[in-house]
């Protein structure tokens, strides 16, 4: 090869497959690679050539995992040492600024997306929760948490790798206080004047569904809104509510009566908490009711009872995690969406999500579209809901907008 070779090796890509990297998708699979030269280790920076020998992109190499490279940049020029991926991190946590006017929450660094493939970092207040889950960001992981600290000032990084994601990319277990003191039990969170505690040790992902702060504030308009508009506070049903991060937004907004369902008993001692904390509980004009329970029961049990909401939020954890799955998903999504709306009161709102990556928002929106018809009540889609500014995809990558909602009105 006449051009220069990186330190790591080189992957050269069979004919045909340069197509998807051309298209700017980060993702090189095994399937597609004729030919790697050297013995790249895990994480190691290597250049990607197509059939021709041209250079093509820089990648960290994963050799254990589906997925063997993950891009860097498509720029020969680059140079990927600790000054480009902290510049990286500077940029990505430059591009969040605008959020801290209305919260102390917010995802850093998100991936792909910011051009970290592997590495998530959230700001909980004073404190930064990572997922360090692929080789190429784990290998450079100490240039990583100095450039976070340093464009934040924050001290304390703890870890939140998911073990099995890091076993699949050949990568020891990895977990706790990486930088500074021990976090607190429960971190104070605000968002959009709501309170909420977060147990960044025990609860999911890093603590707390971030994605959802859009459509939390989005909600809280709506039922405003409806305050307005009838004189009176909406009825509210929430289903797997976790936290309460819908249901406090809707009581806060005015609503008369929230009911919560989720399975977890944890989340709802956490939801409940959060309640009192924002003044909720006790003598608070409004109800508040946690139901520990299957939301798939409880709306048939509601709908047997004859209860009727003029808001439903249905926020499923992910049905699907792959292709395979997508069917026994489509049936789990149209089974809860039937259920919502036969609980809407005329003139009430369905907030419906999918966190699959594998349903792609034209899927949803027919899974949704079936469970009108099969209903038989007329709504219109009044807007589709996603995740925030913290949450970027690439255009490129489909797939990495995993989070879609669709907001419908019953006429
Ligand atoms: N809306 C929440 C996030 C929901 S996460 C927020 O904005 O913070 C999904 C939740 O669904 C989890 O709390 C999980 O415990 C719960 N869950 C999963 N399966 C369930 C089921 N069948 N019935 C009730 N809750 C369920």
């Amino acid at each position: 090869m006449a051009t220069t070779t990186a330190a790591g090796g080189s992957v050269l890509l069979k004919a045909g497959k340069e197509k998807s990297l051309q298209r700017r998708h980060p993702w090189i699979y095994a399937t597609a690679i004729a030919q790697v030269i050297g013995t790249p280790a895990n994480g190691a920076l290597v250049d990607v050539r197509g059939s021709d020998r041209r250079f093509l992109a820089w990648a960290a190499y994963s050799p254990g995992s589906a997925i063997r490279a993950r891009c860097w940049s498509y720029r020969e020029a680059d140079v990927i040492d600790a000054d480009w991926l902290g510049e990286r991190v500077r940029s990505a946590v430059a591009r969040r600024l605008g959020l801290w006017v209305s919260t102390n929450a917010a995802r850093l660094v998100f991936g792909e997306a910011d051009g970290l493939p592997g590495l998530v970092a959230d700001r909980y207040d004073d404190m930064l929760v990572v997922q360090i889950q692929a080789p190429g960001v784990d290998s450079h992981r100490e240039a990583l948490l100095d450039a976070l600290c340093a464009a934040t000032g924050c001290a304390t990084v703890f870890d939140r790798s998911d073990a099995a994601l890091r076993t699949r990319e050949g990568l020891p277990a990895s977990g706790g206080v990486l930088r500074g003191p021990a976090p607190l039990e429960v971190v104070r969170i605000h968002e959009h004047g709501v309170q909420y505690a977060v147990d960044i040790r025990r609860g999911h992902k890093t603590g707390f569904y971030l994605d959802q702060r859009d459509s939390r504030r989005a909600l809280a308009d709506l039922v405003r809104d409806f305050v307005q508009r009838h004189g009176r506070g909406p009825r509210v049903l929430n289903c797997f509510c976790y936290t309460g991060g819908f249901s406090l937004a809707a009581a806060l907004a005015g609503a008369a009566e929230v009911i919560s369902v989720d399975s977890s008993a944890d989340a709802l001692a956490l939801a409940r908490g959060n309640a009192e904390l924002n003044g909720l509980a006790g003598e608070s004009p409004q109800a508040l009711h946690w139901v520990c329970g299957d939301v798939f029961e409880q709306l048939r049990q509601l709908r047997d009872q004859g209860e009727r909401f003029d808001f439903v939020i249905l926020d499923p954890p992910k049905f699907a995690t792959n292709q395979h799955q997508v069917d026994r998903a489509a049936r789990a999504y149209k089974d809860i969406n039937l259920g919502g709306l036969r609980l809407l009161q005329p003139g009430g709102s369905l907030l419906s999500f999918s966190c699959s990556g594998a349903i792609e928002v034209d899927l949803f929106q027919k899974i949704v579209a079936s469970a009108v018809i099969d209903s038989g009540i007329d709504c219109y889609l009044r807007g589709r809901l996603g995740a925030g500014l913290d949450h970027p995809t690439l255009v490129t990558q489909p797939e990495g907008e995993y989070l879609k909602g669709l907001l419908l009105e019953r006429t």
